[in-house]
């Protein structure tokens, strides 16, 4: 796993308690992380690490010119030798 950022505690707070579904949360001192539902009263912390690496990563996209040029063969198109898309 790598992680592009360190966790920011100011992204992706909690809409709901995780115990109680309850919506009044406010941010509490415990950490910098940390949340205080207003009807439980518990105080919990929600901490977004960030995306795991992908088990396998896509193939690099193709330029737009070499996408063209393989697009127009598959359909039966040839462009004239040599020829370039861009002018
Ligand atoms: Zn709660």
């Amino acid at each position: 796993m790598s992680l592009r950022r360190k966790p920011n505690p100011n992204r992706n707070h909690p809409l709901f308690c995780p115990y109680c579904a309850g919506e009044v949360l406010f941010p509490n001192e415990e950490t910098e992380f940390a949340w205080l539902c207003a009807d439980c009263t518990r105080v919990f912390e929600v901490k977004y690490h960030g995306q795991d690496d992908p088990v396998t990563r896509p193939a690099a996209a193709k330029s737009t010119s070499q996408a063209l040029k393989e697009s127009l063969a598959r359909h039966g198109h040839q462009l004239p030798e040599g020829g370039d898309t861009q002018q």
